[in-house]
């Protein structure tokens, strides 16, 4: 465990992401916390095989997610709020600000050989890849991590029986700076960003970043320029993706135009240099909200409508764009799409059929 020690320089003062925040995050509470409201240790929410993601990442044997506590957006309607929201949004947040200490989201402090263990016990259960999930304000001990996974295993439980030879897939929300993912290159061959706007007052509304239109079609271009396509074949499993980039979009409803900008932005910009995946699951999480998060940050209260769907593949068509995955539209029950919402404090976040755990914050490895 981390406990008091001394945390490696990026994190003192902390200017890992584009919050600037620096603040010292040496010890096991940053005082003040920094936006994202995690300290020097990387905490973890869990670690499971995963098959829900697009099929050249699922493969045959599944992802191997990575859940890391603590996130450095703000998006008001966060599917993984119970990991994500830290001092911003919890419903402990409150009792933070009067003096209770702060809380975080959901999570336990894990040292570099329990992160390998992790990492090698999900290749050793058969993933295709380790997904490392919103890991934006932690990269260094991430990339402590996976080298220490590289190298082999240490001892104990949870080994794969020898060094870390899949593929890593760095999952973000793209608001991150160049030089933070500079720091990646060295240790991550597939990044799976998030663009999930280019309207700066959508930005401010719901993701509490006015600037991460540029901020992140400049991440975007940084790992188009660390990254390129490649796929390998392999037996039982087809294509899967051990290089490149794939940018994904969420689609709101009512927010078609942000859309549009997204897919023309894609086309000039990333058509035959990465793949798309349109994403269209979005789910109000009004009912989820904690009494202090303001309703207007919350996010549309409907689902994507058919006609909104068809709309959207239009657009692509018309933009030429034709490499990468669409999501089916939502179904007719919204109550059916709620048992899909993932629930951190279960030992399996997700329904078993999209998922296997591996390791949770409380049980340990599982
Ligand atoms: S990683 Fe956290 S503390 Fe560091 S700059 Fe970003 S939000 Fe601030």
């Amino acid at each position: 465990m981390m406990g008091d020690m001394e945390a490696p320089a990026p994190y003192a003062p902390c200017r890992l992401c584009p919050r600037r925040c620096g603040v010292m995050r040496r010890t096991a509470s940053a005082e003040p916390p920094g936006y994202c409201g995690e300290a020097a240790g990387l905490r973890l929410a869990g670690a499971s095989i995963h098959r829900g993601e697009e099929p050249p990442i699922t493969g045959r044997g599944g992802s191997g997610t990575i859940f890391v506590s603590g996130c450095n957006l703000g998006c008001g309607f966060c599917q993984n709020r119970q990991i994500s929201l830290g001092l911003r949004g919890n419903p402990g947040a409150a009792a933070a600000r009067r003096g209770a200490g702060p809380f975080k989201g959901l999570g336990r402090l894990v040292d570099t050989e329990e992160l390998a263990r992790i990492c090698l016990t999900l290749q050793g259960r058969g993933a295709e890849n380790i997904n490392i999930v919103t890991g934006s304000h932690a990269v260094p001990a991430l990339v402590d991590g996976i080298a220490a996974a590289r190298r082999g295993p240490a001892s104990g439980e949870g080994r794969g029986g020898g060094p870390l030879s899949i593929p890593v897939l760095w999952n973000s929300s793209a608001y991150e700076v160049p030089e933070t993912l500079e720091l990646l290159s060295g240790a991550v061959e597939v990044f799976l960003p998030d663009l999930k706007t280019l309207d700066r007052s959508l930005s401010e509304r719901y993701y509490n970043a006015p600037n991460y239109p540029e901020t992140a079609a400049a991440a975007i271009g940084k790992m188009l320029e660390l990254r390129r396509l490649r796929f390998e074949e392999r037996a039982g499993s087809g294509e899967v993706m051990v290089s490149g980039v794939m940018v994904r979009h969420l689609v709101l409803p009512g927010h078609l135009d942000s859309t549009r900008k997204v897919l023309r932005w894609f086309a000039e910009h990333c058509a035959g240099r990465a793949l798309l995946s349109l994403m269209f699951q979005y789910t109000d999480m009004a009912a989820a909200r904690p009494a202090d998060f303001p309703a207007e940050r919350t996010g549309p209260d409907r689902r994507i409508s058919e006609a909104e769907y068809h709309t959207v593949l239009g657009w692509l068509r018309e933009y030429g764009v034709e490499d990468g995955y669409c999501q089916e539209p939502p179904g007719s029950d919204p109550a059916a799409d709620a048992e899909w919402l993932p629930d951190f404090e279960r030992t399996n976040p997700f329904p078993s059929e999209l998922s296997t755990p591996v390791w949770h914050w409380r049980e340990g490895f599982v």
